[in-house]
């Protein structure tokens, strides 16, 4: 049976952008805004860093929290996802909003070249990173963005670390990741079938390539994600307007492939998260 799409949206991104777009969210107010107009267009997850009002990267859990906060006020049902990712911050500063218990949270299993740096994911920090989640009950999402990290998962659920079901992003279209090819992707979701049967995926393309990745996946049955995170185009002409926007792209691209979109309560169904619909403790 073909699954509704979960359709997430990486609002802000680690990065000042060298095209910088003004209708990413920066400070928290603006990406609670940001999240809530996503919400509307049909997003039920969405993955967050926060920054500076400067711009520049920071883990400060604080932000974390009003964000959390702001967003559950708004849109109390979306599935919140926070970045452990590298470039917010070195070791075990990048676990330090765990403790909020946000619904999921990003975990790269594996290290890689990025454009102008190394994205560096030890044994050691990967194994702090996920024993911190299952300490506070947040499920991660594995990041793919080479073929190890995938393998390295399925080593960590049949050791325990990690337990399933897990739910696995590809991400593709970085320089000197994986490129954007859809013959890899079916590559790396014929693998996770066999390694994971149980295992739901998504998969990003980085930048131009976002729309191309977000038509393969929902052909291939996976889920989708969006946002100025990845992409702050919307084509060759014209800049995205906003994260809502890009969502709604998504949205309406969902039909072309006889998928409907997921709401918070299919997507948490889909992932086996905590309902948050029917009043329940935060
Ligand atoms: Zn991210």
């Amino acid at each position: 049976m073909v699954q509704p799409c979960i359709i997430t949206v990486a609002i802000t991104g680690s990065l000042p952008r060298k095209e910088n777009n003004p209708a990413v969210p920066i400070r928290v107010s603006e990406q609670i805004e940001s999240t809530h107009e996503a919400y509307e267009a049909g997003a039920a997850l969405v993955h967050v860093h926060v920054r500076n009002d400067d711009q520049s990267t920071t883990s400060d859990p604080d932000k974390f929290a009003a964000f959390l906060d702001g967003v559950r006020e708004y849109c109390p049902d979306i599935i919140v996802q926070f970045s452990t990712g590298g470039r917010s911050g070195t070791g075990s500063e990048r676990s330090g909003m765990l403790q909020l218990r946000p619904d999921m949270a990003s975990l790269t299993t594996g290290s890689c070249n990025f454009p102008s740096s190394i994205y560096e994911n030890s044994p050691a920090l990967i194994r702090r990173l996920a024993e911190t989640m299952n300490e506070y009950g947040v499920r991660p999402e594995i990041e793919v963005f080479d073929l190890a990290m995938l393998y390295n998962a399925a080593g960590y659920l049949d050791e325990g670390l990690l337990s399933g079901p897990l739910h696995v992003q590809f991400v593709l279209g970085i320089k000197h990741a994986l490129p954007a090819r859809r013959d890899i992707l079916e590559f790396e979701v014929a693998k996770l079938a066999q390694l994971m049967p149980d295992a739901t995926w998504v998969a990003a393309g980085v930048g131009r390539y976002q729309l191309d990745v977000n038509r393969w996946s929902l052909e291939m049955g996976g889920h989708c994600r969006t946002g100025l995170e990845d992409n702050v185009r919307w084509d060759k002409s014209r800049l995205a307007a906003s994260n809502a926007e890009l969502v709604a792209r998504v949205a309406d691209l969902c039909g072309d492939y006889g998928r409907t979109v997921a709401t918070p309560a299919e997507a948490r169904a889909i992932l086996d998260l905590q309902d948050r619909s029917a009043g329940s403790p935060w």
